[in-house]
C-alpha cells in the first residue's frame, strides 16, 4: 500500500462518456485511492451536451464505483488538480495519433505543475477507434451506436432530439 493518499483526475469533455472512457475509469480507480473524473467545461470545442448534462451522465454511469466522483471544471486542469489535492492526472491512449498530442500536454501540465504526474492507460483494443465524436457522428446520422454507450446516453440524445424537433 501507497505510504500517502494518491487521488487522481480523469480529465476530458466526455461528450458524451463512451464504454472507452469507463473502461479507462474502471481500471484508475482500481490504481488509485480516489478518482475524480474532471469534465471540462470546454466551451471552445462547443459541446453538444451542456456541462450539467455531461456531469450527470458521467455520475450516474459511474456510480457503482466507491472511490470515484464527477466533477466539473473550467479554466487550466493543473488548478483544478490542486484544488482537489490531486498528484496524478489519467490519460487514455488509444493509438499512435494520440501519443503526440498526450505527451505535449504531458509536458506542458508538469511544466506548470512539476510534483502533479501525467500517468496513461492504453486503451482496450476493443475501444482503440472509440471517441466521443465518433458517437456523435455515427448518431446524427441515425447509425446504431448503442453498444458504444450506456444506455441512458442512448436516452439522453433522444431526449434532446425531441426537444430539437418540438
Ligand atoms: P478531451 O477533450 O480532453 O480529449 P475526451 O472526453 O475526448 O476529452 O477524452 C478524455 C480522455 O479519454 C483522453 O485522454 C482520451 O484520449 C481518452 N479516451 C477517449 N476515448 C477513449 C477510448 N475509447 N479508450 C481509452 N481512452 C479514451
Amino acid at each position: 500500500m501507497a505510504l500517502i493518499q494518491v487521488t487522481a483526475i480523469y480529465p476530458g469533455t466526455f461528450d458524451p462518456m463512451t464504454v472507452g472512457h469507463v473502461d479507462v475509469a474502471q481500471r484508475a480507480s482500481k490504481m488509485f485511492d480516489d478518482l475524480i473524473i474532471g469534465v471540462a467545461a470546454n466551451p471552445n470545442k462547443r459541446p453538444y451536451f451542456s456541462l450539467d448534462e455531461r456531469v450527470a451522465m458521467a455520475r450516474e454511469i459511474l456510480s457503482d464505483l466507491p472511490n470515484v466522483t464527477v466533477q466539473p471544471f473550467d479554466g487550466l486542469l493543473v488548478e483544478f488538480a490542486a484544488e482537489v489535492d490531486a498528484n496524478v492526472i489519467v490519460r487514455g491512449l488509444r493509438a499512435i495519433s494520440d501519443f503526440e498530442y498526450e505527451v505535449q500536454i504531458a509536458a506542458v501540465n508538469r511544466h506548470l505543475a512539476a510534483s502533479i504526474e501525467t500517468v496513461f492507460i492504453a486503451a482496450s483494443q476493443d475501444y482503440t477507434f472509440l471517441s466521443s465524436s465518433i458517437v456523435r457522428e455515427i448518431e446524427s446520422h441515425g447509425g446504431e451506436y448503442a453498444e458504444f454507450v450506456h444506455p441512458l446516453v442512448v436516452d439522453a440524445f433522444s431526449l434532446k432530439r425531441q426537444a430539437e424537433s418540438s
